[in-house]
């Protein structure tokens, strides 16, 4: 069977956006407000002749803050049940924040392979922010423009080569 990667992240991190583009195709909804995707979603995609299946689990994602953190949890745990690699996105303009941590810690203790891909980082200079989502203890953040297409290339080199 083909290697299953899944797309983890708080809504709005662009996780439909970089799904699309890896799926070569508008499939994912993409919106400005979060709570659009309207199911977890599947693809096929392929990179230097490896083909892999993609989910974005974004789900229907809620708009209320108290219900964002057990969503995000659900999600978390089905991409740690069906996932070879987890790409767990997070967000370079916004920052690190509390529910990163959390979900950071559920992904970590699942032993489950995971790429940290820092989103929306628009332009070639990677910013100093993006060294704040070390403490993550994920590995080194890949910065990517999934609207840009920036990055994308890097971190599907990463994703193979996990395979
Ligand atoms: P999701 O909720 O995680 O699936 O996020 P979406 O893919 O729906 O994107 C949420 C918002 O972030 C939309 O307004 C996107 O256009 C925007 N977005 C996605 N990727 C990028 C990016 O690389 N840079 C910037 N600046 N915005 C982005
Ligand atoms: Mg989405």
């Amino acid at each position: 069977a083909r290697p299953v990667v899944a797309i983890v992240g708080r809504p709005n991190v662009g996780k439909s956006t970089l799904f699309n583009r890896l799926a070569g195709k508008r499939i994912a909804i993409v919106e400005d407000k979060p709570g659009v995707t309207r199911d977890r979603i599947y693809a096929e995609a392929e990179w230097l002749n490896k083909y892999f299946t993609l989910i974005d689990t974004g789900g229907i994602e809620p708009d209320t803050e108290d219900i964002i953190l057990s969503q995000m949890r659900r999600q978390a745990q089905i991409a740690i049940d069906t996932a070879d690699v987890i790409l767990f996105v997070v967000d370079g303009i916004e920052g690190l924040t509390s529910t990163d941590r959390e979900v950071a810690n559920m992904l970590r203790k699942s032993k489950k392979k995971v790429l940290l891909v820092c989103n929306k980082i628009d332009t070639p200079m990677t910013p100093d922010t993006i060294y704040e989502f070390y403490e993550l203890g994920l590995g080194d953040p890949i910065a990517i423009s999934a609207s840009q297409g920036l990055g994308i290339g890097d971190l599907l080199d990463a994703v193979i080569e996990l395979f």
